[in-house]
């Protein structure tokens, strides 16, 4: 028997993939191929808001060689959305 687990890793997938950067949320594809596989490993900058270090997380197949994801960001992203004590600063009302 084939390993048809091989040979789908060759070809191309698209990954809709949405920034999860606050404020940005833009939505793009990623298309994944033999000679850029490795980008599923490592973290990439989004196209719109430009932040760097974005890793990939899955969020599911959406059919056939497309799957969703979101780009998540980790650590501190004061520059990018207001920490706890900003937020406790504005009045509630
Ligand atoms: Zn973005």
């Amino acid at each position: 028997m084939l390993s048809s687990n091989e040979a789908n890793t060759k070809v191309g997938v698209v990954y809709r993939v949405v920034c999860d950067n606050p404020g940005c949320n833009h939505t793009f594809e990623l298309h994944i191929g033999p000679e850029n596989s490795r980008v599923l490993g490592q973290t990439i900058a989004c196209p719109r808001c430009g932040r760097g270090g974005g890793s990939l997380k899955p969020q599911g197949k959406i059919r056939d060689k497309y799957f969703s994801a979101k780009l998540v960001f980790r650590g501190p992203a004061t520059d990018f959305a207001p920490s706890d004590d900003e937020l406790n600063f504005y009045p509630s009302s």
